[in-house]
C-alpha cells in the first residue's frame, strides 16, 4: 500500500482567478491603486525618516485608458522596486502553485471579500507588464511581464523616473472594463477619498 499527497500544480493561474471571484472583477482597480497608494506612502516614510534623501516631488497616481489598444495603466512616481523585490513580491508568491495560491487566500477569506493583490490584475487581463523603478537610484529599472501562466519574463531596461508602471492587456471577456464611463464608476466607487490625488486619462477623450 501506498499512502501519500496529491501535489496539485497549475499551468494557469487564470482558470483558478476566474472561478474563485467571479462577481468580483471589478475590484482589480481598487488592489492596484491601493498597492500605488501603498507605494506612494511608503515613499513618503522613507523620507520622512531620512531614508529617502531624494525629491518627492508631485506625488500623484494616474490611471489611464486606452481602449484602441485594450489596455488599462496604472502608473505612481512611488517607492518603486529592485529586481530582487520584484522576483520576491511577484514571482513567488503566485507561481508557487495552485495549493499555496488558494489556501494563501482562503485564509484571507476571498470569497466575498477582498484583498486578493496584485494578482487581481488577472481576472481581467490576458498579459500584464510592469515597469518599475526603485527610489534608490542605483538600482536599475526593471521590466515583468506575464501572461498568466507560470512564465513571466524579468530583466533590466533602460532608466526610467521612480516607480511603477502596470499595464494591464485587456482580455476579450473583460472588454466592459476599456469603457470610460464604466472604469471612471469603478475608481470613483473604490477610490474616493484616499491619501494620494488619482488622475484618470481616456486617450479616447
Ligand atoms: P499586498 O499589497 O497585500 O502586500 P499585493 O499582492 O497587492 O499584496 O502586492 C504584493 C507586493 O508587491 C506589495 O506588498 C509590494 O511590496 C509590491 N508592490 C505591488 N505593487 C506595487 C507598486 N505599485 N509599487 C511598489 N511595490 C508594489
Ligand atoms: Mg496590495
Amino acid at each position: 500500500m501506498q499512502k501519500g499527497q496529491i501535489r496539485v500544480q497549475t499551468e494557469n493561474i487564470f482558470p483558478i482567478i476566474k472561478k474563485f471571484l467571479y462577481s468580483d472583477h471589478e475590484i482589480f482597480l481598487r488592489e492596484l491603486v491601493s498597492n500605488a497608494v501603498d507605494a506612494v506612502q511608503k515613499l513618503k516614510t522613507l523620507s520622512s525618516i531620512g531614508e529617502f534623501k531624494g525629491e518627492l516631488g508631485d506625488l500623484n497616481i494616474e490611471v489611464a485608458l486606452d481602449a484602441k489598444e485594450k489596455t488599462i495603466t496604472i502608473t505612481d512616481n512611488g517607492v518603486g522596486m529592485t529586481k530582487e523585490e520584484v522576483d520576491k513580491y511577484l514571482n513567488q508568491v503566485a507561481f508557487s502553485g495552485a495549493e499555496e495560491f488558494l489556501s494563501k487566500y482562503k485564509d484571507a477569506n476571498i470569497i466575498g471579500h477582498f484583498g486578493l493583490g496584485f494578482y487581481s490584475s488577472f481576472m481581467v487581463a490576458e498579459k500584464v507588464e510592469l515597469l518599475t523603478q526603485s527610489h534608490n537610484a542605483d538600482a536599475a529599472t526593471v521590466y515583468w511581464s506575464c501572461d498568466g501562466s507560470p512564465e513571466f519574463e524579468l530583466y533590466e531596461v533602460e532608466k526610467r523616473n521612480r516607480g511603477t508602471k502596470i499595464i494591464l492587456h485587456v482580455a476579450e471577456d473583460s472588454k466592459e472594463f476599456l469603457d470610460g464611463h464604466r472604469l471612471k464608476g469603478i475608481l470613483e466607487k473604490f477610490c474616493k477619498f484616499l491619501p494620494v490625488p488619482i488622475y484618470f486619462k481616456d486617450a479616447a477623450e
